[in-house]
């Protein structure tokens, strides 16, 4: 069994030390391309989260105090080391998670991208000085780092969405008790071995695998952690946002969406195809920007049916590992009963299956890209995240129309649009209420953008310079009695 340089690590990080649970007991990680053991992670609970969290206060004291051009330095350092290393957390990425092997080495690439953007806009995180309303005064609008930080990532994008916290979080001066997803956890525990092989003072980052309910009750009880920091659903989300109210967290919450892709009459077809297969199928669909609604224009709706069914007829399903795969495996058995039961209900209600629509015949976790025209509101796939390789095809005729079904959901994430139309592009900018928008592109994440859902898909950014204000405190001082 390869140990992937060293990354498979199996205990958690706590002060600076690797150690098992308490209890002695672990977790099985499983390989979903294979169903093969990869390796245990601690089964960890309160207790080692009590331990984490008086840790990550300790190293507050002096890491918040810190030179910026030291923690600077170290986060350059870190951009470096995990690109050095970018074809061996590539492959364990891929061994936890299923994405193939080309998208595994993006999502390591734009991780380091995010420490490296964090530790560039620190060094422009200014403060204020503000007109006074007298002249014996001067008045200071002070940056702070906020605290301790507890941030919680899912399996979908378990390497680039720790990036996205720690990159701010210690660009800021805080410090970190990180819990990654119990499917994937290897890549949020590689990043502590990144971070200590590069000199980062023990305590300042804590990872801890386990009980999530244990883990994240304790973060979200702590009156030491000030800010969470969550990546996942939207359930998940709002329980994590009632849990926060009795120590008054700072949150930031990155939650589920229903990304509409809209496809006007005035589309080039071609750029509108290749979008929609980048929106859908990214790591077999299993993005909270992927597309989950198809709304195609009544003119241009057969010729892009037809163009997205032979796009979609030729993926190559297979291991993520192997050259040439486009379609790894779903996460588990839960998320292709989801897809299954999604394609039952829509065809019940007059979908038709006209790609796919069954198990892929590598058996497992494995599911064949899937197209389904006549879609209507009334199916579950209109309402609910598919989170799976499954695109659903409404058709329609004007704009205002278009505008009003993409809104007709309590999610606000990401939204997509194909159409030449530069005044539509404006009104569809003003009338979507969506977070992300992408007009004539189905890949838009970038680390110089605001990343952040609208309605119930979360509240806060990621990356661009509003992803570093989650991790400031900010303070007012009024220097008064200046006049000689
Ligand atoms: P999830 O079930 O909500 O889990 C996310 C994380 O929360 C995992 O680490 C999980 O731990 C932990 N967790 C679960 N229950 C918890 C609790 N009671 N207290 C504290 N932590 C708890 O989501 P997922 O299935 O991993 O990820 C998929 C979801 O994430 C989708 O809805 C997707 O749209 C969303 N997502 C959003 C963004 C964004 O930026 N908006 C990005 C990626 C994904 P365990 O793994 O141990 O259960």
């Amino acid at each position: 069994m390869s140990n992937f340089g060293g990354f498979l690590i199996e205990a958690n990080l706590i002060g600076g030390q690797w150690a098992a649970a308490d209890s002695g007991k672990s977790i099985a990680v499983t390989n979903p391309a294979t169903g093969q053991v990869i390796g245990h992670v601690p089964d960890s609970g309160a207790d080692e989260t009590h331990r984490a969290i008086a840790a990550a206060s300790a190293a507050f004291k002096s890491w918040s105090k810190s030179d910026l051009s030291f923690r600077v330095g170290l986060l350059h350092k870190l951009h470096d080391a995990i690109l050095d290393q970018q074809e061996t957390l590539a492959a364990l990425l891929t061994a936890e998670q299923g994405k193939p092997l080309a998208e595994a080495r993006g999502e390591i690439a734009i991780g380091a991208a995010y420490i490296r953007w964090f530790a560039e806009e620190i060094r422009r995180a200014k403060g204020e000085i503000v007109p006074a309303p007298t002249g014996d005064r001067r008045l200071l609008v002070t940056h702070h780092p906020v605290g301790v930080v507890g941030a919680i990532t899912p399996w979908n994008f378990p390497s680039s969405m720790l990036a996205r916290k720690l990159g701010p979080a210690l660009a800021a001066g805080c410090t970190v008790v990180a819990k990654p997803a119990t499917a994937t956890p290897y890549s949020g525990l590689a990043w502590g071995k990144l971070i200590q092989d590069v000199g980062f003072p023990d305590g300042v980052v804590n990872i801890l695998t386990g009980s999530a309910r244990a883990i994240g009750g304790a973060i979200m009880a702590s009156p030491d952690v000030r800010k969470v920091t969550f990546t996942g659903s939207t359930e998940v989300g709002k329980t994590l946002i009632r849990q926060s109210a009795d120590t008054v967290k700072k949150l930031s919450m990155e939650l589920g969406g229903n990304a509409p892709f809209i496809v006007f009459d005035d589309a080039d077809l071609d750029a509108a195809v290749e979008g929609a297969m980048i929106a859908k199928y990214r790591n077999m669909g299993q993005t909270c920007v992927c597309t989950n609604r198809f709304y195609v224009q009544a003119g241009i709706h057969d010729a892009f049916v037809e163009r997205l069914k032979a796009a979609t007829a030729a993926l190559v399903v297979g291991n993520g590992a192997e050259p040439g795969v486009q379609q790894g495996p779903l996460i588990d058995d839960a998320a292709v009963e989801k897809v299954e039961a999604m394609i039952t209900d829509a065809v019940a209600k007059g979908g038709q299956i006209v790609q796919g629509g069954r198990r892929h015949g590598n058996g497992g976790t494995f599911f064949e890209p899937t197209v389904i025209t006549g879609a209507t509101s009334a199916m579950q796939f209109a309402t609910d995240e598919i989170f799976g390789p499954l695109s659903a095809i409404f058709k329609f005729s004007t704009e205002e129309e278009a505008i009003a079904a993409a809104n007709a959901t309590e999610y606000g994430l990401a939204a997509y649009a194909y159409t030449r139309d530069l005044g539509r592009a404006f009104r569809l900018n003003d009338g979507l209420e969506y977070g992300l928008i992408g007009i004539n592109s189905g890949l838009i994440t970038t680390v110089e953008a605001p990343f952040g859902g609208l309605k119930e898909s979360g509240m806060g950014k990621e990356g661009g310079s509003q992803g570093l204000e989650d991790y400031l405190s900010t303070k007012y001082v009024c220097l008064a009695g200046l006049k000689a």
